[in-house]
């Protein structure tokens, strides 16, 4: 299993960090409303973090989706076909995560950033996670099991996240905000840390995981306008602090 850290960052808001990518879980009574599902092989942390809240994976009232990417759709199809949970995104990332498009850099673009520092043990760790896997979620058990969400929200879920959208990383791409706590789960649309990257902090991936770095920078005006002072990222900590501050961070990074 995968290393796993659980932290709450504000009542009924926990943070689950696996080796590689991240995983959120909103409780509200018995419920709870599960923000991504790490890599395929991180189903049996994605359980435990369930256990360490005190929930049982029946208790899971939906799955809801930052993006279709391999590293947060890969618990989806267990999730769905064992419990029959909904899976929710995006009407756009359902498509994707249902796999009538992909938008995921290829291993050959992986593999022309070789000599980028820690991509070869990254890219072994990935691997054994499940990266090369599919990912589709639905088509195996021939049913429709991801379907988009109510965009202007907040969704009648555990926590009542606010979907925004936030098109760039992937066409889809949707973070949510948690108005009465003032924290937005942002996917990786602006993250604190990567593999790959230097540097710990509100920050961009690096550009070659975009499908559209242009629009996943503009992306970053939107949330500086969000109420909001903790951060839940796909990859990296938990970021507290003023929003603005972290987004000119993540600008400031780009840009130079
Ligand atoms: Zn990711």
């Amino acid at each position: 299993m995968t290393a796993l850290d659980v932290v709450t960052a504000a009542d009924g808001v926990h943070l689950a960090t696996g080796q590689d990518a991240n995983w959120i879980l909103l409780t509200d009574g018995d419920g709870v409303t599960l923000v991504d599902t790490g890599y395929p092989r991180y189903v049996g942390a994605v359980l435990e973090s369930l256990r360490r809240i005190g929930r049982r994976p029946e208790d899971v009232r939906a799955i809801l989706l930052t993006h279709a990417h391999i590293d947060h759709i890969g618990g989806a199809a267990h999730f769905a076909s064992t419990y029959g949970t909904p899976v929710l995104t995006s009407d756009t990332e359902a498509r994707h995560a249902r796999r009538e498009y992909l938008e995921q850099t290829p291993p050959s673009v992986l593999l022309s950033h070789v000599a980028t520092r820690g991509m070869i043990p990254w890219s072994l760790r990935i691997v054994r996670a499940g990266a090369l896997q599919r990912g589709a979620v639905g088509d195996a058990d021939g049913f429709d099991a991801v379907t988009g969400v109510d965009p202007d929200g907040p969704l009648d879920l555990p926590g009542s996240p606010t979907p925004i959208a936030s098109p760039g990383h992937t066409s889809g791409h949707t973070a949510y905000l948690l108005r009465d706590t003032g924290v937005l789960i942002s996917g990786d649309a602006l993250v604190t840390a990567h593999a790959l990257s230097r540097d710990v902090g509100p920050q961009l991936l690096p550009p070659m995981f975009a499908h559209d770095a242009p629009a996943e920078f503009a992306v970053l005006d939107v949330f500086a306008d969000l109420a909001v002072d903790t951060l839940l990222p796909g990859h990296g900590p938990m970021h507290r602090g003023e929003i603005g501050a972290a987004v000119a961070r993540a600008q400031d990074l780009r840009d130079a």
